[in-house]
């Protein structure tokens, strides 16, 4: 803790630094001294600032000075396009401010792993199972370098040649360029990758003196994750100011995050591993009368609590069945269970020894049982489809992101996160959080809704032909020749609408790889690709940025409500406990804001001009984020002569 001298002669300094790199409009300048208020009293702030805001800036320029008297600075952002603005802007206020602040990406270890892709087992790991084979890996190569004997505790695995590399040549070279440059981690991982060095070694030592570190949503949410991040930066979150970048995602994430599910099928290799291991018995029951047990008692649950997508699980009834088949008692079946995660501990002991995938699913599936048992309300237990699996659904994001509200200062700042009282309410701040709403300073756009159609549940069972209208309307659109995207509220819309539509759109099939992607996109900015068919809360409506009229008019078919499911159903009655506003803060709040998070693609700076169009009669409840938004009977009519207009006369002139 800097003495108060110290923190003195750091607000002299930090009083003669100017940290914002360019002139700031008058709005930039309001959101700045917003954000630096509360770091300065050490407190939380909410706020929307709008699209062509200039957020990232302006936060780092309210942030930054507070690294002056010892603070450091954790900016989490949800993709790496994010990733990559943040270390950009970064560059230029740390120009502007003339200090030698330094700022590290760092990104989940296997994106940046080189051994990844040549050993399958890295690859297909998660989180916590890379992080043990990467350290036997690392440890095999310090006692090569050592000239030291081979540990009996690495069993057979294998130095990683990478890291061994590192150590030989060190990262000397590698810290002072990356010091002097503040590379994205993908600039960092190229150069490193060229000189055979570990990247994320690399990554990992600059963490401890970095001034500002820039991760993903998860170094702060996952436990381990964190505590890992806080040994390597050496400072705990309470020394940190965190910012969040577009946290409308947060909530989501961190109940992604925390969620667990345990698939039907993954049980019959739990069975083999019981198999495997002798069938160890814990308190009378073997290890596969177990797996038995719970793969019948899983199987019967889907069967019988499946609605459509997914259904509930009744209190207790996982339990019971299980208690049935084994004959036992509940505190019998408790001992048990841990037993069985003791004995999947050890099966991925064995097999990280081998150097192969330290993963258990006998330790899993007991695992999993023994949280479903624990889980109260703040989580759903139910069956889900497509594979068959038990799931066990966290509901109160609050609980992942509670130690968030241990840093000194956290600034969560979205282009579209009203009604902010709900963020405010799923996230766990404060109720005394200060709330500040910037609007949109975007160019000149035409809003225009259609309210003879739309994609609600209800109204096209009712009405056969609406799938057919709405293709007429989108088909309308397209004919104008402009550049368009299209954003639907589903892949399984998409799906049955894209026969209906002009040829040559495209589009973005579910679970398309990052690169196919980035060529997709590469070819419509190049014009290759005129229109371009995605899903509002998918990556192109919400990651992507289109700048300087890269796109002209945006159609959103539909609002993308949930499918009707036990986990929205569940969500709703959270919280409506919780807040007494179930149905705003469980569905229409999410809804809206993916809706409006895929309109903001138009608009990205106060020079561009474009035509929103939402075919759907319930687009008034959108009002609230896109004020401008207007009923038309001649959607193409409108939005034709708009654009010829823009054409003829640029903004901003
Ligand atoms: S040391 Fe680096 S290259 Fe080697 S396995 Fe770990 S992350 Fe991958």
């Amino acid at each position: 803790v800097p003495s108060p001298g110290n923190r003195l002669e750091a607000a002299r300094a930090r009083a003669r630094v100017r940290f914002f790199p360019y002139a700031p409009r008058p709005q930039q300048r309001e959101l700045t001294a917003l954000l630096a208020r509360a770091v300065r009293s050490e407190a939380h702030v909410v706020a929307e600032a709008g699209m062509g805001m200039g957020k990232t800036v302006c936060a780092l320029a309210a942030c930054l000075p507070a690294t002056l008297d010892g603070a450091r600075v954790l900016y989490l952002t949800r993709t790496h396009a994010q990733q990559q603005q943040v270390m950009k802007e970064f560059r230029r206020v740390r120009e502007a401010a003339g200090l030698p602040l330094v700022g590290v990406a760092l990104q989940g270890r296997r994106h940046l792993c080189l051994r990844a892709a040549e050993e399958p087992a890295l690859a297909e790991a998660d989180a916590d199972e890379f992080s043990r084979m990467c350290r036997d890996r690392r440890r095999a190569a310090e006692l090569r370098v050592l000239g030291l004997p081979a540990e009996p505790e690495l069993g057979r695995v294998g130095a990683c040649p990478y890291f061994e590399r590192t150590l030989r040549a060190g990262t000397v070279e590698m810290e002072d360029w990356a010091r002097d440059t503040a590379p994205t981690a993908e600039e960092l991982a190229a150069r490193a990758g060229a000189q055979g060095l570990c990247p994320d070694h690399v990554v990992r030592t600059m963490l401890q003196d970095a001034e500002l570190v820039v991760a993903p949503y998860a170094y702060a949410l996952h436990p381990g994750l964190r505590a890992a991040l806080e040994r390597s930066m050496r400072a705990e979150l309470r020394g940190c100011v965190v910012v969040v970048d577009e946290a409308h995602n947060l909530p989501d994430a961190a109940r992604e995050l925390w969620s667990r599910e345990l698939p039907v099928e993954g049980l019959r290799a739990a069975l083999a591993e019981a198999e495997q291991l002798g069938d160890p018995a814990c308190q009378g029951i073997l290890a596969t009368q177990f797996v038995r047990a719970l793969r019948r008692a899983a199987g019967e649950l889907v069967e019988e609590c499946l609605l459509e997508d997914d259904g509930p699980v009744p209190d207790g009834e996982l339990e019971a069945r299980l208690l049935a088949q084994l004959g036992c008692a509940s505190p019998r079946l408790g001992q048990a269970l841990r037993g069985f995660a003791d004995h999947g501990e050890r099966l991925r002991e064995l097999r990280r020894r081998e150097g192969e995938l330290p993963r258990s699913w006998l330790g899993h599936a007991a695992a999993f049982v023994l949280r479903w048992q624990e889980a109260d309300e703040a989580w759903a237990r139910l069956v889900l489809a497509e594979p068959p699996r038990l799931a066990c659904a966290l509901l109160d994001a609050g609980l992942a992101a509670q130690p968030l509200l241990r840093a000194r200062a956290t600034l969560h700042l979205s282009g579209t996160l009203a009604p902010l009282d709900a963020y405010r309410d799923a996230v766990g701040l404060p109720a005394n959080t200060p709330l500040h709403r910037f609007p949109a300073q975007h160019g000149q756009r035409l809003a225009l809704f259609s309210a003879d159609v739309s994609t609600r549940h209800g109204d096209m069972l009712a009405e056969p032909a609406m799938l057919a209208r709405l293709a007429a309307r989108v088909s309308e659109l397209l004919g104008l020749g402009r550049k368009t995207m299209v954003c639907f509220p589903s892949h399984e819309l998409l799906g049955r609408m894209l026969p209906r539509l002009p040829p040559g759109l495209g589009v973005e099939r579910a679970g398309v790889g990052q690169a196919e992607l980035m060529a997709l996109v590469a070819r419509f900015r190049a014009g290759e690709v005129r229109a371009l068919a995605c899903v509002m809360g998918g990556r192109l409506a919400e990651g992507m940025d289109f700048p300087a009229g890269q796109v002209e008019l945006v159609v959103l078919v539909g609002l993308p409500y949930p499918k009707p499911s036990f986990r929205t159903r569940a969500l709703v009655a959270h919280f409506e406990a919780r807040c007494g506003r179930g149905w705003e803060y469980g569905v229409e709040a999410p809804a809206l804001r993916r809706a409006a998070q895929a309109a903001g693609r138009l608009l990205r700076g106060p020079r561009d001009r474009g035509v929103l169009v939402v075919l759907d009669h319930r687009a008034p409840r959108l009002q609230p984020l896109l004020p401008d938004l207007r009923r038309s009977e001649a959607l193409a009519t409108e939005a034709a002569r708009f654009l010829a207009s823009a054409s003829a006369t640029p903004a901003g002139s």
